[in-house]
């Protein structure tokens, strides 16, 4: 199908991380860019999952799979997070050596890891397995030439626009939550607005940070839009944690949407 998935189990988790802002700071500007989205997106997608409370219950609770919806402790994790990479990104990619931006990046990656990986990702990792395994001749800057390459952080982060535009309806104030802690005044704001005014923050995050614009800039048009959907719509592991149920029609229009944001 030419599309990732992920896979988890609990052999796989690791038993020892080592959280050192040296392990980074030969990261190619892209590199870094890229990771540090997609630790922006886990914080995000995890705070605005479907609630755990609102998952049908399994038989017994050690039926429970690893993803739990968004749940209080998640919660925590998640909006330590949105914070400490918001106000890092920059600074990191601008100055490679600046340790205490670096250390507060890592911190993050960690943070919201605890958090998604109790509550889960949704839409933007679900959409962004075709987008990768779907890639014709893409090869970012500053990872290996001799492939195409859609790296997994700029995947995710194309989709989450036109995902939490779509998502806000199913809890507007969870998605203006998000957009403070991105550091948006969102005194004014009507719940109406909150897929907006989140898009518009990470929409201008983007454009601040070089990612791409969009998914027509790494090589797709709407004639690859069905394909697309139909790499996305197996990846049940997180399409089910969408706050909002996407169908087939609902994907297509995410696809579009997720096109060109400037
Ligand atoms: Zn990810």
């Amino acid at each position: 199908m030419h599309a990732k998935t992920g896979i988890a189990h609990l052999e796989l988790r690791p038993v020892m991380g080592i959280v050192d802002p040296n392990n980074t700071r030969s990261l190619p500007k892209m590199v870094a860019t890229c990771t540090g989205w997609d630790v922006l997106c886990h914080a995000i997608e995890s705070l605005t999952a479907l609630p755990f409370d609102q998952r049908a219950a399994p038989d017994h609770p050690g039926l429970r799979p690893a993803y739990q919806g968004s749940n209080p402790i998640s919660d925590i994790w998640a909006a330590q997070a949105i914070p400490m990479v918001s106000r890092n990104i920059l600074r990191v990619l601008e100055d490679p050596s600046d340790d205490q931006a670096r250390g507060q990046m890592l911190l993050a990656a960690s943070f919201a890891g605890m958090g998604f990986g109790n509550a889960g990702v949704h839409l933007p990792h679900g959409m962004s397995y075709p987008v990768s395994g779907m890639v014709r001749n893409f090869v970012p800057e500053g990872y290996p030439p001799d492939h195409p390459l859609i790296p997994h952080g700029m995947a995710v982060t194309l989709n989450a626009p036109a995902v939490f535009r779509f998502t806000a309806p199913a809890n507007p104030p969870r998605h203006l939550y998000a957009a403070q802690l991105m550091g948006v005044d969102t005194s004014g704001a009507r719940p109406e607005d909150a897929g907006e005014v989140l898009a518009g923050a990470i929409v201008d995050l983007m454009r601040r940070t070089g990612m791409p614009n969009g998914l027509s800039a790494v090589g797709y048009g709407p004639d690859d839009v069905d394909h697309l959907v139909a790499g996305t719509l197996p990846q049940h592991r997180v399409t089910k944690l969408s706050p909002r149920p996407a169908d087939a029609a609902d994907l297509k229009q995410l696809f579009l949407g997720a096109m060109r944001y400037w």
